[in-house]
């Protein structure tokens, strides 16, 4: 998956309340990869670093670092274009 394709997914899934926004998790957990579907791209994370943004209703997120960074950026955004969300 191109950035280009990952950043239209990403958005995409904001847009629609499939990824929360980036900057109400209140701790990030870094750690090895476990394997498990990025919430972003939904490809398995099997190598290299795991983060995990933890949020008050503790529901499990997992993105590839590189993922993790495309939402952050398009949380931005969208943030600074107004859109709502
Ligand atoms: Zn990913």
């Amino acid at each position: 998956m191109t950035v280009d394709t990952l950043r239209h997914r990403v958005r995409h899934l904001l847009l629609t309340d499939r990824l929360p926004p980036a900057d109400s998790h209140f701790r990030l957990r870094a750690g090895p990869a476990s394997g498990l579907r990025c919430c972003c791209c939904d490809q398995p994370i099997s190598a290299g670093t795991e983060y995990g943004p933890e949020f008050r209703d503790s529901r499990g997120w997992r993105f590839h670092p590189q993922c993790h960074a495309v939402w952050k950026e398009e949380r931005f955004n969208l943030s600074e274009s107004g859109t709502p969300t």
